[in-house]
């Protein structure tokens, strides 16, 4: 979908999804947001940039800051063993465009402590990370995402259900900043994936690299067997021969959202709950499914992983092109603010409106 410009011309409309480089990248962070990413990608209907997020990234491991180089690369190499193609894409590094903690800090004067603190995913991660309080800088995290996205003018983010609040408020942000000086920023709106919150191999409501419950993209059939062999299924079921419970049931949940062989899955269902089928069996179909979704994105991540150089020359011109928009952003926001104080003619005295 394109939309007209000031001059007249449609540009295409923006994504922007944004990763925290906390370690490998799993089967709900495909299915919340990768998924609608590299479709809309290849649609080419959308200006796309995809942001791994260091600073996001500090806000729960500020104490593992050097372990974030290493995070990067592999968050790189999943975003490309999926299919981002940065031909077509801007892939960048949060760090490396600073302009956008410019852009936060404005944005901090208008979001009220009590508005942060309402987001439901401050309490969560207080709680699963087992936090003492939640430090400045994890309150913000929202606040600094509204940054991300409207510092690349994004209007459509590509989301798993848990980060629908972030959005809400960064349109909250987009409006006030309207109201105050005038239109610069666009309503960015959430889309969110076709498994909104996948659960996690331990029966969790939500798969999370800091929980552990995951299947990563870039493990090996081996270590993906053994997930799925531990994987938690209908607790109240003892024998095979016990009628199941398929809905909430994680390993169904999985077959639904990866087996491409959908008459298989119908039949495990129906024997299933018939109490016809071992979890055993379940299990098995479920590995064998996921080896072949996940086969063609181990090879582009093995490709990748070989070629360090164009790695680093993939994010640093990523970068390179997003810090372009984030100056020109930064600069309409202050224009529209009144903070043309160099600008003016007569110096240091702000330009009279
Ligand atoms: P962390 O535990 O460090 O917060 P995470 O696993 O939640 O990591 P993020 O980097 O925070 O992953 O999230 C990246 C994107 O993936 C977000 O859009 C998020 O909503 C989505 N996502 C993460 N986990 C899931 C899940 N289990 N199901 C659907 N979407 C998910
Ligand atoms: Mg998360």
């Amino acid at each position: 979908m394109s939309v007209p410009s000031p001059d007249g011309q449609t540009r295409r409309r923006r994504l922007l999804t944004g990763l925290r480089p906390t370690g490998k990248l799993h089967l709900g962070n495909y299915v919340g947001t990768l998924e609608n990413d590299v479709r809309l990608q290849s649609s080419g209907e959308y200006e796309c940039f995809f942001l791994i997020a260091d600073y996001h990234a500090l806000t729960t491991y500020y104490e593992q800051s050097r372990q974030l180089g290493g995070n990067i690369t592999e968050t790189l190499l999943d975003f490309l063993a999926v299919g981002i193609d940065p031909e077509k894409s801007t892939i960048y590094l949060q760090s490396l465009v600073p302009e956008v903690a410019e852009l936060f800090l404005l944005f901090t004067m208008l979001v009220s402590i009590s508005r942060a603190q309402r987001i439901p995913t401050l309490k969560e991660q207080v709680r699963d990370l087992k936090l003492e309080s939640a430090s400045l800088g994890l309150l913000n995290y929202p606040v600094l995402q509204a940054a991300d996205i409207l510092m690349v003018k994004g209007e459509v983010v590509p989301v798993g259900k848990d980060q629908s609040s972030h959005i809400e408020l960064t349109r909250e942000v987009a409006r006030r900043f309207t109201q105050l000086y005038g239109p610069v920023f666009p309503e960015a709106e959430a889309l969110i994936g076709r498994v909104p919150t996948l659960p996690g191999t331990d029966g969790k409501p939500k798969m999370s690299k800091s929980l552990g419950n995951v299947i990563l993209l870039s493990d090996d059939a081996r270590t993906v067997t053994a997930q799925v062999k531990r994987m938690y299924t209908d607790p109240t079921r003892i024998h095979a021969t016990d009628p199941g419970h398929v809905r909430g049931n994680p390993v169904f949940v999985y077959h639904d959202a990866f087996n491409d062989h959908k008459d298989e899955v119908a039949d495990l269902k129906r024997r299933y709950r018939r109490g016809q089928v071992g979890d055993v069996e379940v299990k098995q179909k479920l590995a064998a499914a996921l080896d072949r979704f996940l086969d063609p994105i181990r090879e582009r991540r093995a490709y990748f992983a070989q070629r360090p150089q164009l790695l680093e020359e993939i994010l640093l011109a990523g970068s390179e092109r997003a810090r372009a928009e984030a100056r020109k952003t930064i600069e309409e926001a202050k224009e529209a603010m009144g903070m043309t104080y160099f600008l003016g003619s007569r110096g240091l005295v702000a330009a009279q409106h």
